[in-house]
């Protein structure tokens, strides 16, 4: 997401970093081209204006024409200017009620039977709740089973009565079981149609009021670009929601209904889907947003999702195996696992600043690990343990049964058997060596 506008940003500034002598007239230029990447990138019209004018008021006013590096001076102030665009500050969930209660609302399809089932794990996970979800979608019948698989994905109950169409009734019942069970957290999810119709929006004004909830969450798909701008000052005028959720961050949008909805509403986006699994969510940055979108990554969120996959008991175990040289295809396994849960492997990348353009029009996905994976399970468990007794006939075999080829099995081979010299030489030198080399 956002590659484009963030080249286009990057353009615009070489411009001024390249010029010897800064003018009036290179900011102006500049700021125009600013200006135009944005609406490219979907932003609202008046939303780009507003913030170009501002951008400049402040490059004049910090006098970015006599500064020592204009050009850096100017990308801060676009990146301060997008970071206050987006609402400045990260805002969490305000979960006070005893169950609290979180209202999602949207369109049909925009995503919010994935992010109900997205933060009943994170909760969970995260903050140790122990949340019910709730299916009011009554009008499609496959809605409640979705719900429900979602739930099952995650460990989380779920609430549905599939003979009733009477959704407050439904919640009322939902929060009644949730205190006589302990839950601390009711999610509701909603039905939606595919637009705006009055029947929904009084259905869903009726359960706010009928619920009150902590927390009205208005979901929706920043594919949809403008149109999520003005869906979202519909929904905003009836509900007066308390936070937007933009789901499918990962696909083609170009990005500027993220920032356009803030300003719109003025409603904070409290967080983004960026993909279809239940760890696809993140809360929502402001200031990281900013910057991914100028290309300087987001070292933050990558360290961050790698600490919450990272195991510290597997992780010492691991060590200990390293240094007795016991690292085997297991291991391996576990470690290419622990990889895949952090998500999609082409969002990762593009978190590492520099790599998100870099790899645009590369093809990395979830399946990158599909084949080492298979010719692991193809093995014995013997195998697994202690791979040099893998000989011809047993690479044939293995082959075979992963449906790759024998080059492909000799490939994995020797590269986990340099993994592993490489493990040995690492473990066996000790650390004032380590120390010397690395001073060397
Ligand atoms: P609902 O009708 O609002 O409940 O929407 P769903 O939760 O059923 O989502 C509609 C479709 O969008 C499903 O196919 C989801 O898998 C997909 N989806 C939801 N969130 C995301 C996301 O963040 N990224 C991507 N790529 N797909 C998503």
């Amino acid at each position: 997401m956002f590659e484009n506008l963030s080249d286009r940003l990057e353009r615009s500034f070489k411009i001024l970093k390249g010029e010897g002598k800064i003018t009036e007239i290179n900011v102006a230029e500049t700021l125009k081209d600013v200006r135009r990447a944005l609406l490219d990138a979907d932003v609202n019209y008046k939303v780009a204006k507003t913030f170009t004018d501002t951008v400049k008021k402040k490059a004049m006013g910090m006098n970015v024409l006599t500064a020592v590096k204009p050009g850096q001076l100017m990308v801060k102030i676009v990146h301060d200017e997008l970071t206050e665009l987006m609402g400045g500050k990260a805002v969490g969930l305000k979960l006070e009620g005893r169950p609290a209660i979180i209202l999602m609302s949207g369109l049909q399809g925009s995503g919010k039977t994935t992010f109900s089932g997205k933060l009943a794990n994170m909760l969970k996970a995260k903050q140790r709740k122990n949340p019910l979800l709730v299916a009011c979608d009554v009008y499609r019948p496959a809605a409640i089973e979705q719900l429900r698989v979602v739930g099952q994905t995650v460990g989380v109950p779920v609430y549905s009565e599939p003979d009733s169409k009477n959704v407050l009734d439904i919640a009322a019942h939902a929060i009644s079981e949730a205190k006589a069970k302990g839950h601390d957290v009711v999610i509701i999810d909603t039905a939606g149609r595919l637009a705006v119709d009055e029947q929904m929006m009084d259905e869903i004004e009726a359960l706010k009021n009928s619920v009150r909830p902590d927390e009205t969450l208005f979901v929706v798909d920043s594919m949809t670009g403008q149109d999520a701008v003005n869906t979202a000052k519909e929904f905003n005028d009836r509900l007066d929601f308390d936070g937007v959720v933009l789901t499918k961050l990962d696909g083609d949008t170009r990005g500027g209904a993220a920032l356009s909805i803030r300003t719109v509403v003025t409603k904070p986006i409290k967080f983004v889907g960026t993909g279809e699994k239940m760890e696809a969510v993140d809360v929502f940055h402001p200031e990281r947003m900013a910057d991914r979108i100028l290309g300087m990554g987001d070292i933050v969120s990558l360290v961050e999702r790698a600490q919450e996959q990272f195991d510290e008991k597997q992780a010492k175990e691991l060590e200990k195996k390293i240094r007795r040289n016991q690292f085997d295809f297991n291991d391996f396994m576990n470690q290419i696992q622990q990889i895949k849960k952090m998500g999609n492997i082409k969002d990762l990348a593009a978190m590492i600043p520099g790599v998100g353009k870099a790899i645009k029009d590369v093809d990395i996905d979830d399946n990158a690990f599909k084949g080492i994976e298979a010719i692991i399970n193809s093995m014995t468990p013997k195998e697994r343990i202690h791979p040099e007794i893998i000989n011809q006939s047993r690479r044939m075999r293995i082959a075979k049964g992963s449906g790759t080829n024998i080059q492909d099995v000799n490939r994995l081979l020797k590269q986990f058997d340099q993994t592993r010299k490489m493990m040995k030489m690492v473990a066996g030198t000790s650390n004032s060596k380590m120390m010397q080399m690395a001073n060397a």
